[in-house]
């Protein structure tokens, strides 16, 4: 399974490549964590972890392609639960800032202005970190449930 989990656990970067994100230990980089697009750092939003997890429409849109995969491989039951339960924790456990385009921020409710700021500079928004993942369980449960039917 371990290959599997691999492509089903996107890889994320953060920052903008700016000194101070260096310097913060944020990646130089430069594509939306929700949709992988290039990101212009004026139009750029970094979020908490809990800022982006308790979105049921960012679940939607995360789970869709596990979703997917795990049909493609015909998975069921056990090993259904289990891909729900890794991107689950995988996501909420995630350290650093994400990275959000200017289309994807209507997914989420957060100071545009604060956010902004801290995706220019580089600097981590108050509050950004793990969270405990039964936070945003029910959440992902709905998207979960939008997406299969169970
Ligand atoms: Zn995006």
């Amino acid at each position: 399974m371990g290959w599997l989990k691999d492509r089903l656990i996107r890889r994320r970067w953060t920052g903008l490549g700016s000194p101070r994100a260096q310097a913060l230990g944020l990646t130089a980089a430069g594509v939306c964590d929700v949709c992988n697009a290039s990101l212009s750092p004026t139009a750029t939003y970094f979020l908490t972890t809990r800022e982006v997890v308790v979105s049921e429409e960012y679940w939607v849109r995360a789970l869709s392609t596990s979703v997917r995969m795990a049909q493609t491989f015909g998975l069921d039951g056990d090993r259904l639960t289990t891909v729900f339960e890794d991107q689950l924790r995988g996501m909420a456990c995630q350290e650093t800032p994400w990275a959000v385009c200017e289309e994807c921020g209507p997914l989420f409710v957060f100071d545009r202005d604060a956010a902004r700021t801290h995706a220019v500079e580089g600097t981590r928004p108050p509050g950004t970190g793990p969270v405990d993942p039964s936070e945003c369980a029910p959440q992902a449960a709905a998207a979960w449930r939008r997406l299969t039917g169970s």
